[in-house]
């Protein structure tokens, strides 16, 4: 099992299309996961054109059930996206976070 799939089975992050990238220690008093999530997307969800591109990222942060009691704080990288037909962008979605919601569900 790669280090990768610990974190995410530790996370009991079920989404394949989150990739964590890298984990920080240093701070006794959390622990930090950096995460990317990115997925293919080519038809676009609000009109359906075939016409969507990559268009930057969005950073969130996500406060994790905590490990041994520390707490968790998840760095998602958010992929966005741009229609070029009806010009509106979007995130990527996740189960995990809600739109414009930056507190995972499993710890409300
Ligand atoms: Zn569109």
């Amino acid at each position: 099992m790669s280090q990768d799939h610990f974190i995410e089975d530790t996370l009991q992050i079920k989404d394949p299309n989150i990739i964590c990238t890298d984990i920080d220690n240093s701070n006794p008093e959390k622990q930090v996961i950096y995460a990317k999530l990115t997925y293919p997307l080519e038809s676009c969800p609000l009109c359906g054109q075939f016409s969507v591109v990559r268009f930057g990222t969005n950073l969130i942060n996500v406060r994790m059930p905590p490990i041994k009691e520390r707490p968790v704080i998840l760095k998602l990288l958010k992929q966005r996206y741009r229609c070029k037909t009806c010009q509106r962008t979007f995130s990527a979605q996740t189960s995990l976070v809600k739109p414009h919601c930056q507190i995972s569900e499993d710890t409300k």
